[in-house]
């Protein structure tokens, strides 16, 4: 990004800045070692890299109406799969995770947002992490050998496993998106 990119609030004038030397240039609040800093730091947002309208923020490069079109196009590129009724339901709009289709039409109701504007997508169940004697080992260096712990691996991984079971963590799949019978994008 560079200056042009930037949105600088209407009061703002280049000339105005304020410089103490070659490496002192205020900023909104602090001094800068460069006037593009102290630039930066006044600007309000960026020119949206697709509109060119303000992101009025400047952790974005598109602004938010133009990253929610993108990310209905990419949701319209996904195969449509059928939910399997256990795994959550991940929504790409809101960055929420459902644990039924309840709490999910609970939520839309709540919010008053239709449930196809949600992007919903189907997650994948995560392997257990997977321990490892030697680098356990290698990590803690106290032991001379790993000789007689190898027995441990097994056991920790049979718990690790179980705890995976018991509590599994999920991934949102981005290959795929779920059909629950309403009028698809
Ligand atoms: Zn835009």
């Amino acid at each position: 990004m560079n200056i042009n990119d930037y949105i600088m609030p209407e009061d703002f004038d280049i000339n105005n800045i304020e410089e103490k030397d070659i490496t002192h240039y205020k900023g909104k609040t602090h001094w800068r070692q460069t006037k593009e800093e102290a630039i930066y730091e006044q600007a309000i947002g960026y020119k949206c890299k697709k509109c060119g309208k303000s992101t009025n923020s400047m952790s974005w490069a598109m602004c938010k109406s133009c990253r929610e079109e993108e990310e209905i196009e990419r949701h319209k590129k996904r195969t449509i799969v059928e939910w399997d009724g256990v795994s959550p339901i991940y929504s790409n709009h809101t960055d929420k995770w459902f644990h039924s289709y309840e709490a999910l039409e609970e939520y839309c109701e709540e919010e008053n947002t239709p449930i196809e504007k949600m992007l919903l997508v189907p997650t994948i169940k995560e392997e257990h992490r997977y321990f490892n004697i030697e680098n356990f080992v290698d990590e803690y260096g106290v032991y001379d050998t790993i000789e007689g712990l190898e027995k441990y691996e097994e056991q920790i991984n049979d718990i690790l496993k179980k705890i995976n079971d018991d509590y599994p963590a999920y991934t949102p799949d981005e290959e795929n998106r779920l059909d629950f019978n309403w009028s698809i994008l």
